[in-house]
């Protein structure tokens, strides 16, 4: 079985993504983490398109990578010129073979791109690098004609030739087809990119494998324009736990790099996205869960370790005895069958209120069954919020925190993200990351309740807390105090 190359186009591809724009500084945080997951490639960005871009391109470079760095390149000279000036080690020269594309877009000819394309090949060869010539709009090509690029590209000593799926309308068996007759003439590697439209790009880029393609087109966490690149995460377990295929990437820092993307771009990851979403290894039915404490493979089709996640239960109306005792045995508390069975009788009747169970309230419940009374760590004293199209809104919150009374300030887009921002100061001390915020109107009207949902990550561990009222910021607030308290009952 051969060996398959990583391209991963999160710096490229991915940053094309609506509302994504990242620094310098962010681009080498991720280019360096991609580098240290093993991937083989990696396109930095696209040098013709800014100063900033071949800023970051070029500060990569400077990194001195295991990793081959490319730049996306148009078939113009200026732009590879502006490519090599940032000293990558290839350029992903592109172009478009559709005559939809040939026409419209360069109002050009078959015959006069595929001079282009050896012209383009053979100058970025006079430079020194390697070149992947990549056929846009290839899935919707004639099949002769991208024979026929492939041909000169070969003749001109390109080193990899890469078919690109660019508005994702492929399907396996077209994907199996179209890449049956392009490997069987390749004698360089063949590369496969794939978008996400129909959802496909994860079942078209493992078909194209299996149909000979030895180059991996990704981005993590799928990110790109519209419904995304195919994700890498997807395809390094996919083709490591269903091919025979080896490749470099060390899948157990997949979970890890999600999450730095996550952060860097502001993209959420949906949480019942494959592999690296918060609900792909947590399990919350009893019966699911009974299973899997008797043999995890009954409902993990893959083990959350090969990709450096954790198995998590959550309680809710589907819950079993076993997992409420081993939610709190994971949890630190060491309780009676009996003082477990009275927990479980609370947890399923708040669940059949349609309530979500937090782990604060698991907390409230185990040790009111205790008896336990405890002081919480944080209470709030005062709160004091503006808001107005005139002013930037801004908070001051008064806390009580371990005995001490600390006052703090924060501004924001609002007044409730003015007042958690002032909370995160006042606790600076206590590393924790807010993962979600969600606002529910429990009733209609100005005067409605609010519930306000948080999830905080702190230690790896994720810790949910509510917070409800007719006023939005104090509720949101409370949920806020919440969740910290929990975190800091734990230390
Ligand atoms: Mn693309």
């Amino acid at each position: 079985m051969a060996q398959i190359l990583f391209l991963d186009t999160t710096l490229r591809d991915g940053e094309q993504t609506p509302g994504v724009s990242l620094r310098t500084e962010g681009k080498v945080r991720i280019a360096r983490a991609l580098d240290g997951l093993g991937v083989d490639v990696i396109e930095a960005g696209s040098a013709c398109t800014s100063e900033g871009e071949r800023e970051a391109i070029k500060a990569i470079v400077s990194e001195k990578l295991d990793a081959e760095v490319a730049s996306f390149a148009r078939i113009l000279k200026s732009d590879i010129d502006l490519a090599l000036d940032c000293g990558v080690d290839s350029v992903f020269l592109v172009a478009p073979t559709s005559d939809l594309h040939i026409k419209w877009k360069l109002k050009s000819t078959r015959e006069a791109v595929l001079g282009k394309v050896t012209e383009h090949v053979e100058y970025c060869k006079a430079h020194g690098v390697k070149v992947d010539l990549c056929c846009e709009d290839g899935s919707r090509s004639d099949t002769e004609y991208l024979l026929k690029v492939l041909a000169a590209a070969t003749s001109a000593k390109a080193d990899r030739f890469t078919v690109a799926d660019t508005v994702g309308i492929l399907t396996p068996p077209k994907t199996e087809e179209l890449f049956q007759k392009i490997t069987a003439k390749a004698r360089i590697p063949v590369g496969v990119h794939c978008h996400d439209d129909f959802g496909m790009g994860t079942a078209n880029t493992v078909m194209a494998v299996k149909a000979g393609a030895r180059v991996v087109d990704v981005t993590v966490n799928g990110l790109g324009e519209r419904a995304g690149n195919t994700p890498l995460e997807e395809v390094a377990v996919a083709l490591r736990l269903t091919s025979g295929h080896k490749f470099k990437l060390r899948i157990e820092g997949l979970n890890r790099i999600s999450n730095l993307v996550e952060k860097l771009t502001g993209i959420p990851v949906p949480p019942n996205k494959a592999i690296v979403g918060e609900n792909a290894f947590t399990h919350e039915a009893g019966i699911h869960v009974d299973g899997i404490l008797k043999n995890p493979s009954t409902y993990e089709p893959i083990k959350p370790e090969i990709v450096g996640a954790r198995r998590r239960f959550v309680l809710g109306k589907h819950v079993g005895l076993k997992s409420v005792r081993m939610i709190l045995e994971e949890s630190g508390y060491r309780l009676t069958e009996e003082q477990a069975k009275s927990v479980f009788d609370e947890v399923k009747s708040m669940g059949d209120k349609g309530k979500r169970v937090t782990s604060v309230d698991l907390d409230t419940i185990a040790h009111a069954v205790m008896g336990v009374k405890r002081e919480k760590p944080i209470k709030l004293i005062e709160l004091v919020a503006t808001a107005g199209n005139k002013i930037v809104p801004s908070a001051t919150v008064k806390l009580q925190i371990d005995g001490d009374t600390v006052t703090s300030m924060g501004s924001g887009d609002g007044p409730v993200d003015a007042s958690l921002n002032a909370i995160k100061v006042a606790v600076k001390g206590v590393p924790f990351e807010l993962k979600e915020y969600h606002v529910d109107a429990v009733s209609g009207g100005t005067d409605a309740v609010v519930r306000i949902l948080v999830t905080l990550k702190s230690g790896g561990k994720l810790y949910t807390a509510e917070g409800a009222g007719t006023d939005i910021v104090l509720a949101s607030v409370d949920a806020m105090i919440n969740g910290l308290n929990a975190i800091m009952s734990k230390r």
